[in-house]
């Protein structure tokens, strides 16, 4: 995990979030609850474990399923979903989310 130095809130780990909701951060758009998906990602090796903050767009666009993505069976899924992440920091994410 890298770091994000933010003008606001200083530096923290970084968190990661999809394009779309990148987008409306970065012009202080707000965006409806209808439109933050978390996707769990399984991996029963347990390198890639973790929960991500998506859009139904990205969702329907890689075709997720039950907002769950198997690493062994369904590798490329994560990979898709991974290569449209953008990193921001954690706490302007947490205020974004705070808004909806
Ligand atoms: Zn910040």
């Amino acid at each position: 995990m890298g770091k994000i130095n933010c003008e606001i809130h200083g530096e923290n780990v970084i968190a990661l979030i999809s394009e779309y909701h990148h987008e409306r951060m970065g012009i202080g758009k707000k965006c409806k609850l209808s439109e933050v998906k978390t996707i769990i990602v399984d991996d029963k090796e347990g390198l890639f474990n973790g929960h991500y903050q998506v859009d139904p767009y990205l969702i329907r666009e890689i075709g997720i399923q039950n907002s769950r993505i198997d690493v062994q069976s369904d590798f490329k899924k994560y990979e898709l979903m991974f290569n449209k992440l953008s990193p921001v920091c954690p706490m302007c994410l947490k205020e974004y989310l705070s808004k909806i």
